[in-house]
């Protein structure tokens, strides 16, 4: 099946159309229909795979099938300022047609200007973990309770470069009611407990 057959609304097909994609990748293939079920995903991918549409198409269709409820919708989780640079950017290019906002909380970049982005009541937040867990101390009304949606994207570099302590304070932060999503290209044994205490009977998709 090629994307028409996911039933995707018609704003969101039209932004993978837009981006040029036809056919899905092998990773895309697994993963999406177990994504738009609900379910949570433990999915081996490592860059270049299409990993990133993989887990934001679904994202983008499951926001769009809800009213708008206030507070955080989404939270995808980036190793680095670069790959939260770059989900951004395919984020904006496959959510074009839809109404949903997004916002980038990353290191290096001024905390004033990302409080004003706060302001505006993002629908998504694409975070790398020091940075979302500064704001979450220096903001008193921020929440991750309201969040539906959550990807730990590239996790084992996430954990490899030293983040594993601010998963663990991010995982304790998130409402129960939610679904997550771990991407990542090797599944060391830290990664496999933490997927054990943060995700919900995860279905494992590997190539
Ligand atoms: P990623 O693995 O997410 O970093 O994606 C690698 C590259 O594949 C990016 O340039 C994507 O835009 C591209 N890509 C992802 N999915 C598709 C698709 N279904 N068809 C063509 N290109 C794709």
């Amino acid at each position: 099946g090629g994307f028409e057959s996911l039933n995707l609304s018609s704003n969101v097909f039209r932004g993978v159309k837009r981006k040029g994609y036809r056919i899905p990748t092998p990773i895309q293939r697994k993963t999406m229909p177990l994504i738009l079920s609900g379910a949570d995903v433990v999915a081996m991918a490592r860059t270049g795979s299409g990993k990133t549409a993989a887990f934001l198409v679904p994202m983008l269709e499951r926001l769009q099938q809800h009213v708008s409820q206030s507070g955080i919708r989404a939270l995808i989780l980036s190793p680095t300022r670069d790959l939260a640079l770059q989900t951004l950017k395919f984020t904006q290019e496959l959510g074009k047609f839809t109404d949903l906002r997004v916002s980038l909380l990353v290191g290096g970049d001024s905390m004033e200007s990302q409080f004003e982005e706060l302001a505006q009541s993002p629908d998504i937040i694409i975070a790398t973990p020091g940075r979302l867990m500064h704001h979450l101390e220096e903001v008193d009304d921020m929440s991750l309770r309201s969040v539906e949606y959550v990807v730990f994207d590239e996790a084992d570099s996430l954990f490899s470069m030293g983040f594993a302590e601010q998963l663990h304070r991010i995982l304790q932060q998130l409402g129960d009611n939610r679904q997550t999503l771990l991407f990542s290209a090797t599944l060391p044994s830290a990664l496999a407990e933490f997927a054990k205490a943060g995700l919900r009977d995860p279905q494992l998709v590997r190539l």
